[in-house]
């Protein structure tokens, strides 16, 4: 056979353990709350609206940096919700999901070499994204008081001069909302060691118990050295769409729209029109869309609390993490016994760590899920309250 050699890039890369908790769930006929994916649809008008663009003929390319009305739309949001003022020519671009627009913005923001501050624990896709445009990771542990930045860490990262830092709030997988003290120490930082801030916004709306969600971009002098980026997966409960969107100073924008073109030369076109009736919905949406998520994450702590478990309170997103119990050696094997022996799959949090013994007594659920199939998580967590100790018989690798 011809050795034939692929990325060297690649040897870091491990398989998304959140894909194959996914397949192990499936498996084995589990509840998935491994992934942070919606199990119901989205709203009725949104399916209509997309329908109706793909009958009325959209089903072309659409400009590359975005649908001209989507554009729009999203500059009035950002303006009315994030305090950003946005040009939709020369300031939004509208991507394959917040994903594409995070890759843009690291591919088109950096040079190989520079370093980038990434807060650990983490979404998964930055540190890949990082690696391919040949950047350094440098980590900055969430694990201060109540998950804040370490003030004393940061700062000595910020010595290094990174080129870029990344921020996620509401946080994936915390559930922290980085509060205006910590973005104002952020924000001082970036623009002593002219650092940009890319910040990562998904769940900007999905936020508890009277918490508001702060935009660096919108505090002083920071919109011209910031990226704010926001995605249409999370607020409308359309993963599948791929639509997302990068806010940013027009030398930015224009780094990161060349990349964009390049990628994949625009976000879904029919799904792009059908996504400006979403940003048009009035406030009571953003209201109900709160409350809902809020019913949730109260359903899911009381089923951890049935079962005696110990958690972190989410301030916002949709996630919650699980302190691993005693009786278990570490996040792997309690999720395996999750997965085999409850029927819920969870995701070890190891896998968002860079520091693996920040995750290795945790696991990550999200409850992004209709009411029903939370009951039936109830249900097959009573077994847990049961059994607490009892340990999986086979072990299955994660
Ligand atoms: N950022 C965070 C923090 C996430 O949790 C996710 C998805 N789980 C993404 C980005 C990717 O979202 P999108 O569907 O917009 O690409």
């Amino acid at each position: 056979m011809v050795f034939l050699a692929v990325s060297t890039k690649l040897k870091s890369f491990t398989e998304s353990v959140i894909r194959e908790m996914t397949q192990l769930s499936d498996q084995y006929g589990a509840i998935n709350l491994s992934q942070g994916m919606p199990d119901f649809d989205p709203s009725p008008k949104l399916i209509e609206a997309a329908v109706e663009a793909i009958r009325r003929g959209s089903n072309q390319y659409s400009t590359t940096w975005g649908h001209g009305d989507l554009r729009e739309a999203v500059a009035n949001r950002v303006k009315e919700y994030n305090g950003i003022e946005a040009n939709p020519e020369k300031n939004i671009t509208i991507t394959c999901g917040s994903t594409e627009a995070l890759a843009a913005a690291v591919f088109g923001l950096t040079n190989p070499g520079d370093r980038i501050i990434i807060t650990d624990p983490f979404y998964e896709n930055y540190v890949p994204d990082a690696i391919l445009a040949g950047c350094e990771p440098i980590y900055v542990p969430l694990s201060g008081r109540d998950l804040m930045l370490d003030e004393e860490v940061l700062k000595s990262a910020m010595e290094k001069h990174p080129k870029l830092i990344v921020l996620n709030t509401p946080n994936n997988p915390t559930g922290k909302v980085v509060d205006k003290e910590e973005l104002k120490l952020i924000a001082d930082l970036c623009q002593e060691k002219k650092t940009i801030a890319i910040t990562d916004e998904i769940y900007e709306y999905i936020i508890y118990d009277g918490k508001k969600h702060v935009s660096l971009a919108s505090l002083g002098g920071m919109q011209e050295q910031t990226v704010t980026v926001g995605s249409a997966s999370k607020t409308y409960s359309v993963t599948g769409w791929r639509v997302g969107w990068a806010v940013a100073e027009a030398k930015l924008t224009d780094a990161l729209r060349k990349v964009h073109d390049y990628f994949t030369i625009c976000a879904p076109a029919p799904l792009q029109e059908a996504l400006v009736t979403a940003l048009n919905f009035q406030s009571s949406y953003y209201e109900r869309l709160k409350e809902a998520y809020d019913r949730k994450r109260r359903m899911m702590m009381k089923i951890l609390d049935e079962a005696k478990l110990q958690y972190q309170r989410p301030e916002g997103a949709y996630y919650i993490l699980v302190n691993v119990p005693d009786a278990f050696k570490n996040d792997e094997e309690f999720s395996d016994y999750l997965l085999k022996k409850i029927g819920v799959a969870v995701l070890p949090a190891s896998a968002l760590c860079h520091d693996k013994d920040l995750g290795r007594k945790k696991v990550r659920l999200a409850y992004c899920k209709k009411d029903t199939t939370l009951q039936e998580v109830r249900r097959r967590f009573g077994k847990f309250a049961e059994k607490p100790k009892s340990k999986p018989a086979v072990r299955t690798k994660l």
